[in-house]
């Protein structure tokens, strides 16, 4: 196994760094790398210029608008990304649901869909959980009816993240309550302006408003819109997540945040303190190990050899870490990271900051808003179920 990068992918590294530093509006990597809060614009706007690069699509074959880079280039080109401070890439059109219109669509969606996707311009959202159905996912109630060449769709989907901003949510619907629960269910697409369709907000922990309940009354969606074949939706469900659980890793990110804490160790005056130099090493040792776990997928990818199945592995461990570095910071900040302060979240602070500097008042919202990774994209819980039964048999 060889982790090494060879002189070309360091040149391609290099390559795109310049690139991101001649496009990326410093004022918005500050906001990105200060922790404060992202408007739709700021998200949206640098998802179009990577878009007008062919760079959004960054994971996709040529065959299909993408770039066609290797596993490694995408890896270098996502560690670039993270360490200038770019505004994260959502992943549910170019990560989640476009693989799944490549793998299953017919040409016609994937004609309709994906330039949309990988140009940025069209919004999507995510609709597979409901009350009650989040780790029993099959057991999903929203009903999809056909009457002619449309379904009549009727149900609630819930946590829906940014919903409020989509144009179009890829959703799991029951087609058929006969056999299992997973013989029954169907991958469709629907347009977010469609009739019928309430979007209402969920305020999180931190007070903000990232993910909604979504309602259907009556909806009516185009045959011509269902991925696949009817009631075989759980196939690409799971395709799909397989790709949303190797993103929830970002080691990449984690590295970042790590620069950060130290430097936010050193700002308070606690860089000194033994204990928690204790914990930050530790934190530290952790970070390379799975950056390690990362570059052996990618070595094996690379090679050609089957690829490791290990994505549940890495969205454990990589959920947790982000969590650990929020708490390190926390810590480290101690009374000074008041919560919610609305205009230091928006960088509007003006005058002394109660005790210290303003850039530690969006701590306590990342903190608890950061407890959402070992829950969406699967718990931890069950992941390590899915460890269990794939690793151990
Ligand atoms: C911030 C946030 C954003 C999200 N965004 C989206 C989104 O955009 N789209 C979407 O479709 N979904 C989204 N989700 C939903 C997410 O996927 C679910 O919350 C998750 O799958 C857990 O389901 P649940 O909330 O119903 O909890 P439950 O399934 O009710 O689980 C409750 C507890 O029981 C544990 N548990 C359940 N089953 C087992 C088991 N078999 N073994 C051991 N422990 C178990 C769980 O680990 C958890 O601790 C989001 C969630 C959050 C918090």
């Amino acid at each position: 196994m060889d982790l090494a990068f060879t002189p070309e992918e360091l040149a391609f590294r290099e390559e795109v760094r310049g690139w991101i530093r001649e496009h990326l509006d410093p004022a918005l990597a500050a906001k990105v790398l200060g922790g404060l809060r992202l408007s739709k614009d700021d998200i949206q706007g640098w998802a179009r210029t990577l878009g007008r690069q062919g760079w959004l699509a960054y994971r996709w074959p040529r065959a299909f608008g993408g770039p066609g880079w290797s596993v490694v280039q995408q890896h270098l080109f996502d560690e670039a990304l993270a360490e200038a401070g770019a505004p994260p890439i959502l992943p549910f059109g170019p990560v989640m649901v476009a693989p799944v219109i490549m793998a299953f669509g017919t040409p016609e969606q994937q004609r309709r869909f994906l330039p949309g996707i990988a140009s940025g311009e069209v919004w999507w959202c995510q609709g597979y959980s409901e009350p009650g159905s989040g780790s029993d996912l099959a057991s999903l109630r929203t009903r999809a009816e056909r009457d002619g060449d449309h379904y009549i769709v009727n149900g609630q989907k819930t946590w829906t993240t940014l919903a409020q901003h989509a144009d179009w949510i890829f959703c799991l619907v029951r087609t058929s309550t006969e056999g299992k629960p997973q013989t029954g269910i169907s991958f469709l697409l629907i347009d977010m302006t469609s009739p019928g369709i309430t979007v209402r907000p969920i305020r999180l922990l931190d007070g903000e408003y990232e993910v909604n309940e979504v309602w259907f009354d009556n909806v009516r969606v185009p045959v011509d819109n269902l991925i696949g074949e009817e009631n075989k939706g759980w196939t690409y469900a799971k395709y799909l997540l397989s790709h949303e659980r190797a993103n929830i890793a970002d080691v990449n990110r984690a590295k970042r945040e790590l620069k950060r804490l130290k430097r936010l160790a050193q700002q308070c005056g606690v860089w000194d303190d033994l204990r928690l130099r204790d914990a930050i090493a530790l934190l530290e040792v952790d970070i390379v190990a799975l950056e390690m776990l990362v570059l052996r997928v990618l070595a094996a990818e690379r090679s050609g050899k089957p690829a490791l199945d290990i994505a549940a592995l890495l969205k454990i461990r990589g959920s947790e870490i982000q969590q650990r570095l929020s708490e390190l910071m926390m810590l480290v900040g101690g009374p000074l990271t008041l919560p919610y302060l609305e205009p230091a979240l928006e960088g509007r602070w003006e005058g002394p900051y109660p005790g210290g500097d303003s850039a530690l008042a969006p701590l306590a919202p990342r903190y608890f808003n950061l407890r959402k990774t070992t829950i969406y994209g699967g718990s931890n819980e069950v992941q390590r179920n899915i460890v269990a039964q794939t690793l151990l048999g």
